[in-house]
């Protein structure tokens, strides 16, 4: 319904900037569309710098680059953990370039952040880890426990749930901070850098859990420098040198 509303509406940014903006409105099969944006900490330095891209409902995309080419700077901008010095992005058909604060718990609702140091609470047990996401919703208490239990179990950590994080291995720690971000049923999955700190076998079956939150239909981007796993997977790659687009390879491998 959302979709249907929106067709046909000109962005006041479409208007003024014409023919090279990206293909198609903000409707369409895009989730994500980042028109011209730049991004600079400081005076004269920028972390991004004139990046146009879109990205699919459903599709799995790999950001690639150097530390420094400015990947979490991107996925920031996606979750409205910063805003945009120049340009826009459109998320979910909404732009978000300059989103009040009242408008972002609506935003994160659709978009679930997977971080490569997990960011989990260490005082609180699992359940209640994943659960807090659903706080944040609003969610009546018994619907939100079945919920939490669902995702647990098909995660495998149902086992875990009292559990606090810190005595969990790394790897069923990040299987958590996945729960917890795909506990919302999002839209949107970003993940920077999620293997990270984890050995070569577990990060196989991280990245496979990640990869299939995209064949469920969310769209999954996942920022990481390790160009091994972007060639196992076969999946698009968007490669980032100090804050450019230097390169979009479309899909092509196979699934492993
Ligand atoms: P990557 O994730 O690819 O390693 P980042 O987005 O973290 O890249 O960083 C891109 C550039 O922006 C780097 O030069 C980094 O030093 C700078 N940068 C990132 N975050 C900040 C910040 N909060 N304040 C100032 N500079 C930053």
């Amino acid at each position: 319904m959302r979709r249907r509303r929106r067709q046909g509406r000109i962005w006041p940014w479409q208007r003024a900037r014409g023919s090279s903006a990206p293909a198609a409105g903000p409707g369409g099969d895009a989730a994500i569309r980042i028109y011209h944006v730049s991004k600079s900490y400081s005076a004269g330095s920028f972390a991004l710098r004139d990046v146009s891209l879109e990205f699919r409902k459903g599709e799995f995309v790999f950001l690639t680059g150097p530390s420094g080419a400015g990947k979490t700077t991107l996925l920031r901008l996606l979750f409205a953990a910063a805003q945009p010095s120049e340009g826009q992005i459109v998320v979910l058909g909404r732009n978000i370039a300059r989103l009040g604060d009242s408008a972002i718990p609506s935003l994160r609702r659709r978009v679930g952040v997977v971080f490569q140091d997990f960011k989990l609470l260490p005082r609180r047990t699992i359940e209640e880890n994943v659960a807090l996401a659903l706080d944040v919703v609003g969610m009546r208490r018994r619907q939100a426990r079945a919920r939490v239990f669902a995702i647990l179990k098909q995660l495998g950590l149902q086992h875990r749930r009292y559990h606090h994080p810190l005595s969990l291995s790394g790897g069923e720690q990040q299987r958590v901070a996945i729960a917890r971000a795909l506990v919302n049923e999002p839209e949107i999955l970003l993940a920077d850098e999620p293997t990270g700190n984890l050995d070569p076998a577990l990060t196989v079956e991280i990245m496979d859990l990640i990869a299939s939150a995209a064949t469920r239909g969310t769209t999954v981007i996942v920022a990481t420098h390790e160009l091994d796993l972007v060639a196992r997977y076969g999946k698009r790659s968007v490669r980032l040198e100090s804050g450019r687009v230097t390169e979009d390879s479309p899909a092509g491998g196979s699934w492993r």
